[in-house]
């Protein structure tokens, strides 16, 4: 029987050690602020900026909520950017992707102060984290190591396989499984073959946005199956891009959909809302 990677324990076990630290630092007179931009009234946007509000508040740190207008230009935009950037009272900026098509995103992201970039998009955490120095790296990547690494799964040695190279999980969850050790493939649209790739995996991470698609003929047998992909099927239930069902008799461990992933996204956020507070203190 494979193991099920619990995200929803892990990622609220991170939330109270996070809590923990926060507190301490409260105690020594130091406060933590996020400032959370969004722009417009993407629904589901506003769900993700709620959920990221509300970790803020069970973890004691203080959120500065932004909701501006849909027709927000870029120059505002980057103009209030700047402001929190100079602010010494604000430790972390997030905008929530995706912009209005009229707001150039990759320009947002590069306005954002590095030591502030508690999303780790911006090219300078990115570059940190392809040479091994200190930086904010992207959070359901690093979610990912840790769900690894608090189910005692090694990564040393291992085969990793990543299907999928976009800039906030694919490539950096690759540099991450590098830096731990792991023997690493980055698996694309263009693959060919792509099972007899998969199925040399000891550990497979599956982002690729396609509802079920990795079945066992993917998998190699006793191999940790890491389910990124999020779906909403006609039933409303939620899917990964594993078909959970086929793949969790024949692999050793699993990460459900819903309860695997997701909820680490938001932890990794928190624990760098907490790393850019210590840095800039
Ligand atoms: P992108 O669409 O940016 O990237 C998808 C990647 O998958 C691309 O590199 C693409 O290859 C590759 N790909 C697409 N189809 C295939 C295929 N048939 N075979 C092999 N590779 C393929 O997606 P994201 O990385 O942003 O997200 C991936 C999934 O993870 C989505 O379902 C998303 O909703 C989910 N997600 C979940 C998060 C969470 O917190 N749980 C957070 C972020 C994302 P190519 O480059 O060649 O086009």
């Amino acid at each position: 029987m494979a193991q099920i990677i619990d995200g929803k324990a892990i990622s609220a076990q991170i939330k109270d050690e996070l809590k923990q630290k926060v507190s301490d630092m409260k105690a020594q007179g130091k406060e933590i602020t996020l400032a959370v931009i969004q722009v417009g009234t993407d629904p589901a946007s506003t769900v993700y900026v709620g959920n990221k509000k509300k970790a803020c508040e069970y973890i004691g740190i203080r959120s500065l909520a932004y909701e501006l207008p849909e027709e927000t230009t870029e120059q505002e935009l980057l103009s209030l950017i700047d402001g929190l950037n100079q602010r010494t009272d604000v430790n972390g900026i997030l905008v929530q992707l995706p912009l209005p098509a009229h707001i150039d995103e990759d320009k947002v992201i590069r306005s954002i102060a590095p030591e502030k970039d508690v999303d780790g998009f911006h090219p300078q955490s990115v570059g940190a984290l392809c040479i091994g120095e200190k930086g904010f790296v992207s959070c359901t990547p690093a979610g990912i190591i840790q769900l690894l690494k608090r189910s005692g799964i090694e990564i040393t040695g291992k085969e990793c396989v990543v299907v999928g190279r976009s800039n906030i999980v694919g490539k950096p969850m690759a540099l991450l499984l590098l830096r731990e050790n792991g023997t690493v493939t980055v698996a694309h649209s263009k693959t060919k073959d792509l099972a007899s790739v998969t199925k040399r995996a000891d550990i497979l991470v599956a982002a690729i946005g396609k509802p079920k698609f990795f079945t066992r003929e993917y998998i190699k047998e006793g191999a940790v199956v890491i389910d990124v992909g999020i779906h909403r099927m006609e039933n409303k239930k939620l899917c990964g891009d594993v078909d959970y069902d086929d793949v969790a008799p024949v692999c050793s461990a699993i990460t459900p959909v819903p309860g695997g992933v997701g909820p680490m996204t938001i932890a990794m956020l928190m624990s760098n809302c907490v790393e850019s507070a210590s840095m800039q203190w």
